[in-house]
């Protein structure tokens, strides 16, 4: 008899999730992970939990506090004075809830009998996995039915860039800069350096500068959208630069001097701290041995089909190792899709057509489903609706009335195509655009829908009320 059925390379929400749901099913499972916590012991979770998701979260609502206990509290009649940044305590808060959700996962590993074996997976043959302890000593060779791939991903590094984790810093090291940094540079302005950009605005970085390569601002938002997101960061002094090409950086024992071209000619930048933010790749250098012919493409991912089947029988691959946007939540819901074709017989894929996603800013920005600009691409007929946070009582009453809800319907059949919010918890909002979408709603489903007053989720009825010029409370003209 193999040692187990299932073994599961990575312990992150795709690897973890796909091992909770193995083990449901009675399938004897083991996980290998290699996540290492600052003192050397094992953590599970991965990036989203360790160094991703869970502590940029944590930054972003601390930092938000304490922005609006400094600034936003005043037009409620609250006066507050002498608010102080406590930075330490603030990030031992953080590493608190990491540390909680971490051995939170271990326990859940504990409850349902998977086996978390500390150290590195390799993939030698469809039925075999080399465990090389963390702790050293030799690897050995363990035998099971099935394999899941789930090794995540990693950071991009520039070699205009080079990341010294002190000066220059990836993501992991933006979340624990031990000062606020007076002039902070971020490379990329995509997800995360808008996000842990706006951190450390709100903690009183003075000049946050972004230099992104792309002409465009977010090209995968909305353009409306983006719009809106780019007037409201540069309004909180996120000043972002775009179609810049960092060409070199010198680092310094106090700077980090940047060199850039744009349109307008060569640049110099100094800055405390530069965050090298531009994308990430998927973990699988070393993963599979030579002599296992697994097809990987182009960019190291693991080629796999719909139901995360990979060129080997028994091999399957999940999270952001594969195809598909690089989230915690897509990335979860196809480790219970392989789960449940192995313990189950259950062949559901994951619709990656309604996969939500949420850029936690403020105003959060979150989206489903095509864009505008993707549709007329396509050459698709649609209709939009519109409605704006100012005109909700809800957002009103929190003084949070930047942003809108957007709904694009086919202008045919009138089936929702796309939903797209800036605004306040938009990342929440979003939930019910995906409900919708999933079970093949149309605009008017959305529209007949009795939402509670006073909701921001009112926002999203009125918009799609919208698609139809019958909006209540905001007038379009016809
Ligand atoms: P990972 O979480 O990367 O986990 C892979 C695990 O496998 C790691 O523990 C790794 O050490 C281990 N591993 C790799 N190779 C081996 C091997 N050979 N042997 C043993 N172990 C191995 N996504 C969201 O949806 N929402 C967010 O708000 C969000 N915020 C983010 C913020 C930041 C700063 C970052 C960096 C990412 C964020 N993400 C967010 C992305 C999210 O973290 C990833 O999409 C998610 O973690 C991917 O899950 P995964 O299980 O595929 O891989
Ligand atoms: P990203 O793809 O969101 O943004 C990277 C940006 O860097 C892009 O705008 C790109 O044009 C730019 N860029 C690339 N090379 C450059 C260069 N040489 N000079 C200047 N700009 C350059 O990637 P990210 O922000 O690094 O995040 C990585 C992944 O992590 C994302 O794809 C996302 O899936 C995930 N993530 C998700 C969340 C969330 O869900 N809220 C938060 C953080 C990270």
């Amino acid at each position: 008899m193999a040692d187990y059925d299932v073994i599961v390379i990575g312990g992150g929400p795709a690897g973890y999730t796909a091992a909770i749901r193995c083990a449901q099913l009675g399938l004897r499972t083991a996980c290998i992970d290699r996540w290492q916590r600052p003192d050397g012991g094992p953590a599970l979770g991965g990036t989203c939990l360790n160094v991703g998701c869970i502590p940029s979260k944590a930054l972003l609502d601390s930092s938000e506090l304490y922005r609006l206990a400094r600034e936003g509290l005043g037009e409620h009649g609250i006066r507050v004075e002498g608010v102080r940044l406590d930075l330490k305590r603030m990030m031992a808060r953080k590493e608190a809830i990491v540390r909680r959700l971490t051995e939170g996962i271990a326990a859940l590993f504990e409850a349902n009998g998977i086996e978390h074996l500390h150290g590195t997976g390799r993939l030698l043959s469809p039925k075999r996995v080399e465990l090389a302890p963390a702790t050293g000593g030799e690897a050995r060779v363990l035998s099971c039915e099935h394999v899941i791939l789930a090794p995540g991903s990693e950071p991009i590094e520039l070699e205009v860039a080079p990341v010294d984790g002190e000066r220059i810093v990836d993501s992991s090291g933006a979340l624990a800069f031990p000062t606020v940094p007076k002039r902070l540079g971020i490379i990329g302005a995509g997800v995360i350096g808008l996000e842990l950009g706006s951190v450390w605005r709100r903690l009183g970085a003075e000049e946050v500068v972004l230099l992104e390569a792309q002409e465009t601002f977010l090209p995968a938002c909305d353009h409306r959208i983006a719009q809106e997101a780019f007037r409201r960061f540069t309004a909180q002094g996120l000043d972002i630069r775009l179609g810049a090409r960092v060409t070199g950086t010198r680092a310094g024992a106090r700077q980090v001097t940047v060199r850039y071209e744009d349109g307008t000619g060569s640049h110099e930048l100094r800055v405390d701290r530069l965050i090298v933010a531009v994308g990430r790749r998927p973990a699988t250098d070393g993963l599979v041995a030579p002599e296992c012919e697994l097809v990987l493409d182009e960019r190291g991912a693991v080629h796999v089909d719909e139901l995360c089947r990979t060129s080997q029988p028994g091999v399957w691959a999940i999270g952001d190792a594969v195809r598909g946007p690089m989230l915690a939540h897509k990335g979860a819901e196809e480790g219970i899709c392989v789960a449940e074709q192995i313990g189950a017989g259950r062949s559901d894929p994951v619709d990656l057509g309604t996969v939500p996603a949420v850029i936690y800013t403020h105003p959060e920005i979150a989206w489903v489903g095509a864009t505008e600009q993707a549709l007329k691409a396509e050459g698709v007929a649609f209709r939009i609706g519109t409605f704006p946070f100012t005109a909700s009582g809800r957002a009103q009453a929190l003084g949070q009335t930047e942003g809108l809800v957007k709904v694009i319907a086919d202008a045919a059949t009138d089936m929702l195509l796309g939903v797209h919010v800036i605004g306040p918890w938009a990342s929440e909002l979003i939930a019910e655009a995906v409900v919708a979408m999933e079970l093949g709603a149309s605009s008017e489903d959305l529209a007949r829908i009795v939402h509670a007053h006073p909701t921001l989720s009112e926002a999203v009825h009125e918009a799609a009320m919208s698609v139809e010029r019958r909006a209540i409370h905001f007038h379009v003209r016809r």
